[in-house]
């Protein structure tokens, strides 16, 4: 499959000088959902975005109803649906003798539980349906090929150094917001609990046509259109269906065996065979047979953040990766993305005075938010690696405790209204 590229260039490209337009440092979807939930609620916004070209290969996304009911509301999913699958269920089976765990029914069930789908898609396809409605809206401008490096806040609002390729140029503004991903310049670098952390992990990712799928894994796959996640001592493997059910979508997670613990040392091409692929031999067949026989498997390194930072100063506040970076075991990262943006488009009301005692506010509820959805990636992955008598407890728990429960277990995250005060 071809890498999918959104080439930047053909967004809006304008700039309007406003000192009460809110700054935006990075186009990805924290950064975009922003612009359109500030846009909706008549706010003037700039967004610098440092790429020319976004491009990510082989990442499929999951995205649960919490976030799903942010994009409805912004115009996004109807974009999104048609390249999208709403799955069936979540299926558990353990990696090695391919055995059902659980099965949690999605689909239907799930958009009349939380009031909107669980669907499944490639990430560049929700990026692209962000910005074609981003490039609806004339409230929003967008500057490509523009790094943010410096900024000054003071009472009355921020200056923004930005640098283009050939020039360095000063931006005022009412706010600055970084959402500038997980190596956020922007997040005060002042202590090392404030820098993202090599969990020591790394994400495999790789993205297949059904029809070349091995046929002794397609047999290991539950009726339907499902996510399914196989378990393993100290390994995970997780499928789901994408660009409306033509690819299959895999992200292998494994200790990374190569780098003794470092985050800068290359992986080699060759490496997969050494590295992760290991960790799967003595897996169920149908797991080893497709782990050695599709590819490319893409490494993605691991980082999480041990606190949230989403306040740096009254005028400048952090969403997304930039404000806190978690592992992906709640497959939560980009819905929380979603959430921080709709959330602080709903927190900042027209007097900008209040904004200062309104943000806050805002830090302090996400923060809440944010820990107890790293808590729950923390029991995934737990759960996910178990292996002896932790296995054992695991198993004879999802054996007995009705699906009815584990449904519910996910109230409070994709019930949750990040926009309701
Ligand atoms: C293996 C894996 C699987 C995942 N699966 C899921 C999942 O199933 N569901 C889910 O919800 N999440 C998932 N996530 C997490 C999700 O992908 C991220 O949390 C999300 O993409 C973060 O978005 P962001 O906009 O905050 O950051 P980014 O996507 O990193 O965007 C940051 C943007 O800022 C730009 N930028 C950087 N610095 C500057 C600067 N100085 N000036 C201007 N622009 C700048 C960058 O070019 C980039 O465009 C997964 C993550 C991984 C690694």
């Amino acid at each position: 499959m071809q890498t999918p590229v959104i080439d930047l260039k053909t967004a809006r490209n304008r700039r309007t000088p406003n000192p009460d337009q809110i700054i935006i440092a990075g186009a990805g979807i924290a950064g975009l959902t922003l612009a359109l939930a500030l846009s909706a609620r008549g706010f003037a916004v700039q967004i610098f975005e440092k790429s020319a070209v976004l491009a990510e290969a082989g990442a499929g996304i999951q995205l649960s109803p919490n976030a799903t009911r942010l994009l409805q509301r912004l115009g996004v999913l109807d974009r999104l649906m048609p390249a999208s699958v709403q799955p069936d269920a979540v299926c558990l089976q353990d990696g090695i003798s391919g055995n059902t765990l659980l099965h949690l029914p999605m689909g239907k069930g799930a958009e009349e539980r939380w009031h909107s789908p669980y669907i499944v898609c490639h990430r560049a396809d929700l990026q692209r349906a962000l910005l074609a409605e981003v490039r609806s809206r004339d409230n929003i401008a967008m500057q490509l090929e523009s790094s943010v490096t410096h900024h000054r806040s003071d009472s009355q609002g921020v200056m923004v150094r930005v640098q283009y390729n050939d020039r360095i140029e000063e931006h005022h503004g009412a706010l600055l917001v970084g959402a500038d991903g997980v190596w956020s310049i922007l997040r005060n670098a002042a202590s090392d609990h404030d820098q993202a952390r090599y969990t020591g992990s790394i994400a495999w990712r790789a993205s297949v046509p059904i029809s070349r799928l091995p046929a002794s894994f397609t047999a290991l796959l539950p009726e339907g259109k499902n996510v399914v996640a196989w378990t393993g001592s100290n390994a995970h493997l997780i499928a789901y269906p994408m660009r409306s059910g033509e690819m299959m979508n895999f992200v292998a997670v494994a200790r990374d065996r190569k780098s003794g613990g470092r985050w800068d040392v290359e992986i080699s091409p060759d490496a997969p065979s050494q590295n992760f692929a290991k960790d799967f031999y003595a897996w169920h067949p149908g797991i080893r047979d497709l782990v050695l026989s599709v590819g490319p498997w893409t490494p993605w390194r691991l980082f999480e953040m041990k606190r949230c930072h989403f306040l740096q100063d009254n005028r400048l506040v952090l969403i997304g990766d930039a404000a806190h970076a978690m592992t992906p075991y709640a497959a939560q990262g980009a819905a929380m993305a979603i959430e921080d943006a709709c959330a602080l488009a709903a927190t900042l009301g027209e007097q900008k005075e209040n904004w200062p005692r309104e943000l806050a506010a805002y830090a302090k509820s996400r923060t809440r938010r944010i820990e107890s959805v790293i808590r729950r990636g923390a029991l995934n992955q737990l759960a996910y690696h178990a292996k002896g008598p932790v296995a054992l407890a695991r198993n004879l728990l999802m054996r007995n405790r009705p699906v009815e429960k584990f449904v519910a277990g996910f109230d409070w995250l994709y019930g949750f209204d990040a926009e309701s005060k």
